[in-house]
């Protein structure tokens, strides 16, 4: 098998795992009243997989068998903007909902293909061969994945063996000759439930005392010791008239247990080996920020067009300050694309032949995108006006003693009805100004490394040298 159906996807997922949510446990998540919108959300990306008209962007023909593209390896810089094309695609089938069942686990497979090549040159280590074994298995039964990297972390101050209690971070418990035991918890796992399989990488760097918690490691979804705790929180509601995004495309994120699970020796991809954690860690998010600002695209797409929607509705799009909301979006949007495209173009081939992306302009996007989200978000709200929050509900335009009301009264400029005026509302609450708008803004700020992250990787990957040097000529310091 290479590439499944949906329906053959969705099944994969009725396999028993341990999931919580709102204090029950799931039996199934694909039937569950509120978590199967979200597993038919990312069935969307296998939908797109097996949709003729989209086949050349999300297939590849490798070795005469056809794959998901997700699963190529980046050698160049038209795979890369290929990549990129992919992910804005199925973000945009999403409607600017993000699924990421494949982008974070692939981050990882190219990142650790390059971290892996290096340990075997440096310390024959085992792990290159393992997993090209393992990615070779994921492409070829066309598997879902998420990541778990972020740690729960307890005191950030201090390191894994400097907590309170030794779980803090996910750790090696026992070595045995069938593999390894693993113990903690990881946060914010994106889609797991959702998942095939879960990669877990170290977070951080790490000192020789925390050999144990050097761990990189995969397991299916439903093995044995794993359970998932579900967030309610990013919101989301019944209603297509309210909510007209995130009643149909759901996000989930879970804290993920690993209670004592045995992983055998060809699931393991680091152990114990504290010079690579921080090189895998760090490798791995270079690739997924790139992810990130590809992703961006639709979100941002759609608030230029229902900011000029609302400014039509409301009259106002011919206004001074209107414009010039209007045309602070669109460079929004361009410089965040702009600097994605060069950070492809400006590539560079690392270990085994990986095209990564330009990993200062890939930061620098991502922390303007990250910066600037709210203060964008900020327009749109503008421009829409308090009716935003404070319209009338669905129920109210079904009433027929009320209906007549809303119909004469929330009409805007002429052609703009009151019903198209509210869906516009709806359209902009539900995606900037309810609870999936506030996720988005603890997306943008925290998701793929907080921006204190993306300062550090600025500053060290820059070279200032020739600047500095630059300066001091030009003020003649004796140095
Ligand atoms: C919506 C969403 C989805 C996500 N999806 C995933 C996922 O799929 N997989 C995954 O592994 N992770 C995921 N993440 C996790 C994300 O990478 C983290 O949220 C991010 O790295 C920040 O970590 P944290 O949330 O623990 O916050 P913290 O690290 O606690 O950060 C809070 C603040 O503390 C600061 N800080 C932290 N440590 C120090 C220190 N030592 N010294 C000084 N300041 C410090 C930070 O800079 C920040 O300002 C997701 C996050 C979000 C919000």
């Amino acid at each position: 098998m290479a590439l499944k159906t949906a329906d053959e996807y969705l099944r994969s997922l009725q396999d028993g795992r341990a999931v919580y949510y709102r204090g029950e446990k799931v039996a199934d998540v694909t039937t569950h009243s509120e978590l199967g919108v979200g597993a038919r959300h990312c069935a969307i990306d296998y939908r797109l997989a097996a949709d003729p008209h989209h086949a050349s962007l999300c297939q590849v023909t490798e070795n005469g068998r056809t794959l998901n593209r997700f699963y190529k390896t980046p050698r160049n810089a038209d795979d890369l903007l290929k990549r990129r094309e992919l992910i804005a695609a199925t973000t945009q089938a999403g409607r600017a909902i993000i699924q990421l069942i494949r982008e974070i686990g692939t981050d990882f497979l190219f990142a650790h293909a390059i971290v892996a090549h290096a340990m075997k040159e440096t310390l024959k280590a085992p792990y290159h061969e393992r997993l090209q074994a393992y990615h070779g298995y994921l492409a070829e039964n066309d598997l879902a994945m998420a990541v778990a990297q972020t740690d729960v972390k307890g005191d950030r101050s201090g390191g894994p063996s400097e907590q309170e209690h030794p779980d803090y971070y996910v750790r090696v418990v026992d070595r045995r000759k069938d593999g390894i035991v693993v113990r903690g918890c990881k946060a914010h796992t994106t889609s797991s439930i959702y998942a095939n399989e879960i990669i877990a990488l170290p977070t951080r760097a790490l000192a020789d005392a925390d050999a144990d918690y050097a761990v990189a490691f995969a397991v299916p979804a439903n093995v044995k010791g794993l359970r998932f705790i579900v967030s309610p929180l990013s919101g989301g509601s019944k209603s297509a008239f309210h909510y007209p995004v995130s009643s149909r495309h759901k996000i989930y994120d879970t804290l993920t247990v690993f209670d004592d699970v045995l992983v055998p020796w060809d699931r393991v991809f680091l152990c114990g080996e504290t010079a690579y954690a921080g090189v895998l860690a760090l490798g791995f998010v270079e690739f997924h920020r790139f992810t990130a600002i590809s992703y961006k695209l639709p979100l941002m797409d759609l608030m230029i067009g229902a900011a000029m929607l609302m400014a039509e509705a409301n009259g106002i799009e011919k206004a001074g300050h209107v414009r010039e909301k209007l045309s602070r979006l669109i460079s929004y949007r361009e410089t965040v694309r702009a600097l994605t495209v060069a950070a492809a173009h400006e590539c560079a081939l690392k270990g085994p032949g990986v095209a990564v992306p330009n990993t200062t302009i890939t930061n620098i996007a991502k922390q303007y995108f990250a910066e600037n989200y709210h203060a964008m978000v900020q327009k749109i709200q503008d421009i829409a006006g308090g009716l935003l929050v404070t319209g009338p509900g669905e129920e109210d335009l079904a009433n027929p003693e009320t209906k007549a009301d809303v119909e004469k009264y929330l009409g805007g400029k002429k052609g703009f009805g009151a019903h198209n005026r509210l869906k516009l509302f709806n359209l902009i609450r539900d995606l900037f100004a309810s609870e999936i708008g506030g996720y988005h803004e603890l997306l943008a700020i925290h998701a793929e490394g907080s921006l204190e992250a993306q300062k550090i990787t600025i500053l060290r990957g820059f070279d200032a040298a020739a600047c500095r040097s630059f300066a001091a000529e030009c003020a003649g310091l004796d140095l």
